[in-house]
């Protein structure tokens, strides 16, 4: 088990360096390893091979596995949907980054949880690049307008930068991935671009990405 992990992130790595040096030596990427779909075991094993950073889609697992896992120097990054009454339970887990603020709603609801407990927290702004009805995010054409007003009405969120998934459609997917860049280029002080994941990481990054969210190609239970 551990021995198919570790091939799994030296892959990943490797295809992650070329992608990134094809792009600049100086674009630095960061892996966020996506445990959704692995347990607790093969998070430590994982960490046993150097990776430090990990990513869940629900609250309930995210605060389950950081309590069980408490020992280790972990990063835990948020990826998923987050409903409103779940909010208070994700800022105690006090998670390194979520990725997935995807209305000025949640935002507002956010905020006000994180100045009532007197706590800040590092967001990017889940964009819907692809303009699928199935995805969630905001949609390209008000992102701008959005972050703006987060960074703006939102003390206790510290907007770090955009977050989006790529076109199911493999003939969009890079022009999803491009739009998404775009906009992060123009946006002030953002610093993350998170894009990429198993099936479309070394595009994403030949696209600008500088943080990919990597599961199934990592923890193997999906065909990739
Ligand atoms: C599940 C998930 C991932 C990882 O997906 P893989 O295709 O298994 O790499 C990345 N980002 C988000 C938002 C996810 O929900």
């Amino acid at each position: 088990m551990k021995r198919l992990l570790e091939e799994n992130l030296d892959k990943v790595i490797q295809n992650i360096e070329s992608a990134r040096l094809s792009v600049s030596g100086h674009h630095i990427v960061k892996l966020v390893a996506v445990s959704k779909y692995s347990d607790v075991k093969a998070i430590e094993m994982m960490y046993q091979c150097g990776q430090r950073a990990f990513g869940e889609n629900q609250v309930q697992q995210l605060e389950s596995r950081a309590l069980e896992l408490e020992n280790l120097p972990l990063e835990w990054h948020f990826q998923g949907s987050l409903q409103k009454n779940k909010i208070n339970k994700l800022i105690d887990i006090k998670p390194s980054l979520i990725h997935s603020l995807d209305s000025i709603e949640l935002a507002i609801a956010l905020n006000e949880r994180l100045s009532i407990k007197n706590q800040k927290m590092n967001c990017l702004l889940q964009i819907n690049s692809s303009n699928e009805d199935t995805k969630s995010g905001v949609n390209i054409d008000k992102a701008k307008d959005i972050y703006q007003e987060i960074l703006e009405r939102c003390e206790n969120i510290n907007l770090k930068g955009v977050m989006s998934i790529g076109a199911m459609d493999n003939n969009l997917t890079q022009k999803s991935f491009e739009d998404t860049y775009k906009i992060y280029q123009e946006l002030p002080n953002a610093t993350i671009c998170s894009m990429g994941m198993s099936g479309d990481y070394e595009l994403a990054i030949r696209c600008g990405s500088n943080l990919v969210r990597v599961g199934s190609a990592l923890f193997g239970n999906k065909n990739v």
